[in-house]
Order: C-alpha cells, then structure tokens, then sequence
C-alpha cells in the first residue's frame, strides 16, 4: 500500500483547494520558513484521525480551519481527502484505491468518510490497525518521538512491536469483548 495524493481544503494555509501527487519513490517537501510543509504532515496526521488539537500546533480544533489572510476570506471547513493505493489489500477492505476523508466544520463536528461513504473514526481507525499508518503507526515519526520511544515504559514500546508483527488488532478487539 502507498500513499498516491492527498487534497487539502480549507486546512491550516491551505485556503485555495490544492492536490499534491505523490510520486513513487522519495518525495521531498520544501519551502520557504511558514509556507506549508508542516502542516502537509498536519494534514496527513489529521486525516487519519487525530483528535488531539495540541499535536496539530493549535489550541482548540477549530484551529486548523485557514483562518484567512489580508486578502483572502476565512472558511467555514476544512477538507482533507487521501488516496491509498492498496493492490496487495493489505487494508482489508475490497477497494484497490482507498478514499479516506475528513471535513470539520466551525461548530467542530468531524465527518469521516471512506470511499464516498460516511462512517465512524472508529471504521477509519479498525482500516488502518497493524499497517503501520495512523495516528499511533510508526509510518509518520515525528519530532521527539524518537526520544519517547527510547524513554517509553516497556508496555507501551511493546504497542509499537504489536503493530508491527500485526497483532495489535486483536489485542484491541479481547479488550472491547472483554468490556462486554
Ligand atoms: P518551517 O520551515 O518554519 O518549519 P513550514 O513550511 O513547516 O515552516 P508550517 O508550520 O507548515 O510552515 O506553516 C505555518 C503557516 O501556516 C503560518 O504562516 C501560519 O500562519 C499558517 N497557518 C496555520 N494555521 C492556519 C489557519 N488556520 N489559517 C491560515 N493560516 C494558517
Ligand atoms: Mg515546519
């Protein structure tokens, strides 16, 4: 599975729609201090599921709505959709091309949606479990977590080695059946 594009709307800096293709192989985002690429990754993160508003650098989630510019109204939402190419389904859903979107408005409800249809955080969370992708996947590493890693209790390391071997979902679903 690979990451083809992502489009953003209404995020952060992204005021105008914008849809970045991503080429196999290493892609490298640049610019200049404060032009975007932060909030690239952001976006990618916040798709995926984030809820957290101080890992997105803002303080409520309202935040990460484009506020506006001198020139330029601000939004009312913001968007951000991304096609996953999954030939070898290593996502266990039937699609070859996974669409994956979410939209928040200013009241702060999110909608998250799948392949066009509307579902729950939870379906976008159980998608991508034991790939690697996702909030709590290793697939984004970012600044400082390194750092945890290495100073993490040992349960918590073991999450990391659970999503890698592939088990970490059934871990999840005796503790839900448990709970029952
Ligand atoms: P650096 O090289 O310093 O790391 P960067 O390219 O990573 O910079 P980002 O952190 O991605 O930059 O972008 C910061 C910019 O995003 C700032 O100019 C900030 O004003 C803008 N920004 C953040 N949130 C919003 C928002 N809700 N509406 C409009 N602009 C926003
Ligand atoms: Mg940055």
């Amino acid at each position: 599975m690979y990451l083809d594009n992502i489009e953003i709307h209404g995020f952060k800096s992204f005021g105008d729609a914008v849809k970045l293709n991503i080429p196999h192989g290493i892609t490298g985002v640049i610019g200049p201090n404060g032009s975007g690429k932060s909030n690239v990754a952001d976006a990618i993160r916040w798709v995926l599921g984030e809820q957290s508003a101080k890992s997105l650098r803002g303080s409520k989630m309202e935040d990460i709505i484009f506020a506006g510019t001198s020139k330029r109204k601000s939004l009312g939402y913001a968007e951000v959709a991304m096609v996953i190419k999954n030939p070898n389904k290593i996502m266990s859903i039937d699609y070859s091309d996974v669409v994956i979107k979410r939209r928040i408005y200013r009241s702060g409800e999110s909608e998250y949606f799948i392949n066009g249809s509307q579902c729950r955080l939870k379906d976008i969370q159980e998608l991508f479990m034991d790939t690697g992708v996702g909030k709590e996947g290793y697939s984004i590493i970012g600044q400082g977590q390194i750092d945890r890693v290495l100073s993490s209790k040992p349960e918590e390391r073991r999450t990391l080695f659970e999503e890698a071997a592939g088990i970490y979902k059934y871990k999840v679903r005796r503790l839900e059946a448990e709970k029952k």
